[in-house]
């Protein structure tokens, strides 16, 4: 009897969301999470791990792999190349608590790294983590810098991709709230893309492989987060990164970790990120039998959601909602929330955290919403 195991099944997932909750009292919180956050923690890490620094920042700062698992399947993941995007270097560091001490869950430890060698960069981008960017010091998108190597991270990651030569490559990012799936439009807590190797999007045997992880991460998922998954414009970038890695033959998942519903620290997110990246490598350590056109079946991200809207304000003579985001900045050490005002539209078609009334609101100008905006919901 041919036994399909395509997806974790729920015993498994509620023992690995039980073992997580159990875990998030020591979690750091804070969106911004920089080199000095990392290195006590990477020290901290047992037998199970090789720790060792791969080479220097553009402003020297260490740029560290860490290597675990003894399997013949070789992943590469990294995570933070854009620097205020910390929630996928969050959640692989609470998988390397997991592989530690895997609570009920040892026997699929045990197969994760028995199957696959992991090698692992949890920063690549510590210039720009330290000052909650998404480029480096230098302005230079890391994800776009792929075929001009303006940026030394960029030629240490092409460096390992190609001494290490993994099957797989898992390109962990954070997306804005603004993400949406379906309608009416729930924001987008997980995104993946399996990027395109040239204009026409072919679906090339190594490109299935990587819709085949995604497939099998969707329907581990899709249910504890009602639907809340969406999948990224496959549209060909010549100068990005996993666009560029596919086209070299190597099967690279991108996952995006965006918003939850009232999640601003992105807790939730961080758990739901280590449950996509647990069984996507189930999938890869267990061959499961999954079929890759399932992928198509992610609903397309979509731009439909906002932090706040406020229905029916009056600006001069004319009535519409306005949208509302929460604008990232960064005083002193931490990240704070900005209301700002994004649009003044029809915003039936949207969804957001919050909707409140306006009716009673009547404002001169846009201007004076903006300003009433910062005040109010401070
Ligand atoms: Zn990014």
């Amino acid at each position: 009897m041919i036994v399909y195991i395509c997806e974790m099944n729920k015993k498994e997932l509620d023992n690995l969301t039980a073992w997580h909750e159990d875990q998030s009292h020591s979690n750091p919180e804070d969106r911004r999470f920089t080199l000095s956050d990392l290195e006590p923690l990477l020290k901290n890490l047992g037998p199970f791990f090789d720790v060792s620094v791969l080479g220097q920042s553009f402003e020297s700062r260490s740029i560290y792999k860490v290597m675990v698992g003894s399997g013949g399947k070789k992943v590469l993941i990294w995570t933070q190349m854009h620097g205020n995007e910390s929630t996928g270097t969050k959640a692989v560091l609470d998988f390397f608590k997991w592989i530690e001490n895997p609570g009920s869950q040892t026997n699929l430890r045990d197969k994760l790294i028995g199957s696959c060698t992991l090698c692992v960069i949890p920063m690549l981008n510590p210039d720009g983590a330290e000052r909650y960017t998404r480029l480096d010091s230098r302005d230079i998108d890391l994800n776009r810098d792929v075929l001009e190597r303006k940026a030394p991270e960029s030629s240490i990651l092409q460096e390992l991709l190609k001494n290490f030569d993994p099957d797989y490559c898992f390109n962990m990012h954070d997306q804005r709230t603004i993400f949406s799936v379906g309608f009416p439009p729930q924001t987008a807590t997980l995104s993946f893309l399996a990027p395109s190797e040239d204009e026409v999007r072919s679906v090339t045997p190594g490109r299935m492989r990587t819709m085949e992880v995604i497939a099998a991460m969707y329907q581990s998922l899709k249910g504890a987060l009602s639907g809340r998954i969406g999948r990224y414009t496959d549209e060909f970038y010549p100068a990005a990164t996993g666009d560029n890695f596919q086209k070299m033959g190597y099967s690279t998942i991108l996952i995006e970790s965006g918003h939850f519903p009232g999640d601003y620290q992105r807790k939730q997110t961080r758990k739901f990120t280590f449950l996509a990246l647990v069984s996507g490598l189930r999938h890869i350590a267990y061959d499961s039998q999954v079929d890759y056109k399932t992928y198509f079946e992610i609903p397309d991200n979509e731009k439909r959601y906002l932090d706040r809207i406020v229905k029916n304000v009056r600006i001069g003579e004319r009535r519409g909602d306005l949208g509302v985001y929460f604008k990232e900045r960064l005083v002193g050490d931490q990240v704070e929330f900005v209301p700002t005002l994004d649009c003044f539209d029809d915003l039936s078609g949207f969804g957001a955290d919050d909707i409140v009334s306006g009716d009673h609101l009547t404002f001169a100008s846009r201007e004076d919403a903006e300003n009433w905006l910062a005040i109010e919901f401070i």
